[in-house]
């Protein structure tokens, strides 16, 4: 039998299952370690603003200040996420039959970017090595991601020498800055990517910190306009309700927990190491790409042919249902990546113990080897029609 992952269905099965725990547990029980908790802290004046005409004029003014504070430049768009923001800078921005260029440390780039690209016929090129990066005379954008989805993270000197190759040809270079624009920041002292000479930025709102889903992009007024027709006309604009729950989760915003973790991780890697599991590093936590998941199953005895989308898959779905531990595979959007993260910067690693998350991660290696041997993996990732 083939297996190809429904991502729409995995998603409503993992949405299912966290939703049966609040209602059973409490929403105390839940225990989210994505990096992506969010937060919408607004107070009942927020709501009482936003029930009157000024909200939108209070809060917009607020979020331009905030969110220059946090990205520089000298205008701020708020957006319904990132991903909209991306689709409406490429449709703003880029001609038909012209090339984007995007340089990041590690592919994949975000899929919202070849998706728009091709929507509106642009050529589309990814590098992640520098010696063979080009940019052709037709590129009529440069796109740089500071910190990928995996949390690989852009050295200064590669994000400058991009930025610079672009402007000596006079091309605008936008910077996907979805969770870089704290990561890099907090951890590595970087500045901001329109401090780094970037003319666009964008970040997301409830990457690695506590505000609501959303985006917000940042750079010169006159590309900030041209951005904002766009996403006005195909209603992609953050409304006020969003723009409040940002605002508070920028006010709230400090470095200190993403540093902490980040100086935590190593004993958390080592803790895997002695049990003889080969995770990878990340900044605030530690990583399994869907061939490392592949290859632990191997480590215990299992010969397998399934695509390891899949098996991450499961194993995410099993860490949600049995230990109520929330990872990306199982809630993400279709085309997330299928890496398990464990972000030791969120702010739910406080509900359990370095040794409870070991126990959890090694013990979920075994279920999903009895999942496939039971061949219960349809009942695993989807709900019951
Ligand atoms: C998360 C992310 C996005 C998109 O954010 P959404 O909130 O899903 O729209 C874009 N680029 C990168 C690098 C990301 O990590």
């Amino acid at each position: 039998m083939v297996f190809e992952l429904n991502e729409i269905k995995t998603r409503e099965k993992g949405l299912s299952l966290i939703n049966h725990k609040i209602t059973n547990y409490g929403m105390n029980s839940l225990i989210d370690l994505t990096g992506l908790a969010g937060g919408f802290d607004i107070t009942s004046e927020d709501i009482t603003m936003l029930e009157t005409y000024a909200g939108p004029a209070v809060f917009d003014e607020k979020i331009q200040q905030l969110g220059k504070e946090h990205l520089g430049g000298e205008k701020i768009l708020p957006l319904n996420r990132t991903t909209s923001g991306i689709a409406a800078m490429i449709i703003a921005l880029v001609k038909p039959g012209t090339k984007i260029v995007h340089y990041l440390p590690e592919k994949p780039g975000h899929p919202s970017i070849p998706r728009t690209a091709e929507l509106i016929g642009a050529e589309y090129v990814e590098y992640s090595n520098l010696d063979e990066f080009t940019i052709d005379d037709n590129t009529s954008l440069v796109v740089i991601t500071g910190t990928t989805m995996d949390y690989e993270i852009i050295s200064i000197e590669d994000f400058e020498y991009v930025i610079n190759k672009a402007h000596e040809k006079d091309i605008t270079v936008f910077v996907d800055d979805a969770s870089g624009a704290r990561l890099r920041r907090a951890i590595y002292d970087q500045p901001t990517a329109i401090d780094l000479g970037a003319d666009l930025s964008v970040t997301s709102t409830d990457k690695l910190m506590e505000g609501p889903r959303g985006g917000l992009m940042a750079g010169s007024a006159k590309l900030i306009d041209e951005i904002k027709l766009v996403v006005n006309q195909y209603g992609w604009e953050a409304q006020a309700p969003l723009v409040a729950g940002m605002i508070k989760g920028l006010e709230k915003y400090s470095p200190e927990r993403i540093q902490e973790a980040f100086k935590q991780k190593d004993e958390l890697y080592k803790m895997l190491i002695s049990q003889g599991v080969d995770a990878r590093k990340t900044p605030t936590g530690f990583m399994f790409k869907e061939e490392d998941i592949k290859n632990e199953l191997e480590k215990r005895g299992m010969t397998i042919d399934l695509p390891t989308d899949l098996l991450a898959t499961i194993y995410s779905m099993l860490l949600l249902s049995m230990y109520s531990i929330i990872t990306i595979p199982a809630v993400g959007m279709p085309g997330a990546s299928k890496t398990i993260r464990i972000d030791w910067s969120s702010k739910d690693s406080s509900k359990l113990s370095m040794d409870d998350l070991i126990f959890a991660i090694m013990d979920t290696f075994d279920h999903v080897i009895e999942v496939i041997l039971e061949g219960e993996i349809e009942e695993t990732l989807y709900l019951e029609d």
